[in-house]
């Protein structure tokens, strides 16, 4: 069986080039020919040595994700759907802005956390993704809209794990597919500019602060463990203190000096006035201790299973102004690409829950919209 070097950071593949009787400096002209330059064929890597070229194909093959379909939002918002075979789908979304493109990677085909306002929480948790998975999206992505927009230059300058799964709960696999995004001789991403967004797995933050410090989100949602827990299933694990305490701990090792937490607006449910002044108490003790934080909300994109409704913009105005009143920076999430479900929580895909846990609602879900699915289907457009 020949590995895919999609799998390898630049440290796995110089091995991989010792293990084929090469220097391990060629390893750095094979990364570039895949990274930089999107190579897919060893033919086409003309300045590799030949004795390397020919050893290529034998040992190793490049694969990228399969495609399963692509949408185009009005707003030049793209989404792509990949199959991850055994009837496991995951999604991509290219956010372009005036003065940067976003790339939205998913790391996980669903996710265990099951938080009660997240599509892809209510499917359960078919399996991670390896990091040939989660990279191949990052070199589709990258190498499709150099074609697409007729660019040589670089087009995604900011990623963020946002999209399905929880990153940190698939730390094995991400590690080296951030080290391939933030490698020179890769994608050259800043650090500040590659977020992992997490739910709060506290254990996994410490890791990431020590191995691989790049900028932190945090799903924060509610003021109260009481609340949270109700929520975000996994703060029962990690209830709210030790999670501020390890965005505390996170801040001493991270390229940007502060946390963003994201709160997901919901009506009736976190969005009251007095929830916000409640993370205003609850912050206030740790921002002296050192924790600097900036709020993002983002108004809640319903699907129908959830049961739940958006909170009303004037509620989400409210909600931030006595944020910002009490010198918290806060920022309402402009919603992209809705037209083609991109947008934050829609990210469906399509998994196979193999623990049960989020079968009956997924059912109940696919059901409802199969019809909405296939007509997206039918309209490919590579
Ligand atoms: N598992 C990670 C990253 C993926 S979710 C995490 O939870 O942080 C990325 C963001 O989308 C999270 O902040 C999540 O709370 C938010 N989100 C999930 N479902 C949403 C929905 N239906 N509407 C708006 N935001 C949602
Ligand atoms: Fe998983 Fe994040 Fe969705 Fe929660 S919000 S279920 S952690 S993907």
């Amino acid at each position: 069986m020949t590995v895919n070097l999609l799998d390898y950071d630049l440290e796995g593949l110089a091995v991989f080039c010792e293990g084929l009787g090469e220097k391990r400096y060629r390893a750095v002209q094979l990364f570039r020919w895949i990274h930089q330059k999107g190579a897919t064929q060893f033919d086409a890597m003309t300045d590799l040595a030949k004795s390397l070229r020919q050893k290529l194909p034998l040992a190793a093959r490049l694969t990228g994700p399969v495609l399963l379909s692509q949408h185009i939002s009005a707003d030049g918002t793209i989404k792509w759907l990949f199959d991850m075979g055994g009837g496991d789908a995951i999604e991509t979304v290219f956010i372009p802005e005036e003065d940067r493109g976003t790339l939205c990677i998913s790391s996980q085909a669903g996710c265990a956390v099951g938080c009660r306002f997240c599509s892809t929480g209510h499917q359960g948790f078919s399996r991670n993704l390896s990091t040939a998975e989660i990279l191949g999206q990052l070199w589709f992505a990258e190498h499709f809209l150099r074609r697409h927009l007729q660019q040589s230059e670089r087009v995604i300058s900011n990623i963020v794990m946002m999209g399905m799964g929880e990153p940190l709960q698939n730390y094995a696999a991400l590690l080296p597919a951030l080290r391939v995004m933030l490698d020179d001789h890769g994608y050259g991403l800043s650090r500040r500019r590659l977020t992992v967004s997490t739910s709060g797995v506290v254990p996994m933050m410490d890791r990431l602060a020590l191995d691989c410090p790049v900028a932190l989100a945090v799903s924060l949602h509610a003021p109260s463990d009481s609340l949270r827990d109700s929520l975000v299933p996994l703060n029962k694990k990690y209830p709210l203190l030790e999670l501020l305490d390890a965005c505390t701990r996170y801040l001493a090792h991270a390229p940007r000096d502060f946390i963003t937490f994201e709160y997901c607006m919901l009506d009736g449910v976190n969005d009251q006035l007095s929830h916000a002044q409640a993370l205003v108490q609850l912050l206030r003790q740790r921002t002296k201790q050192g924790l600097t934080c900036k709020f993002n909300l983002i108004p809640f994109n319903p699907f129908p299973a959830s049961g739940l409704l958006c909170s009303k913009p004037a509620q989400v105005q409210a909600f931030a102004k006595v944020l910002s009143d009490a010198g918290i920076v806060t920022t309402v999430r402009k919603t992209r690409g809705d037209d083609i479900d991109a947008a934050c929580g829609q990210l469906a895909g399509d998994v196979q829950d193999r623990t049960g846990v989020g079968q009956r609602m997924f059912r109940q879900r696919r059901l409802m919209t199969a019809p909405a699915a296939e007509a997206a289907m039918s309209v490919p457009g590579a």
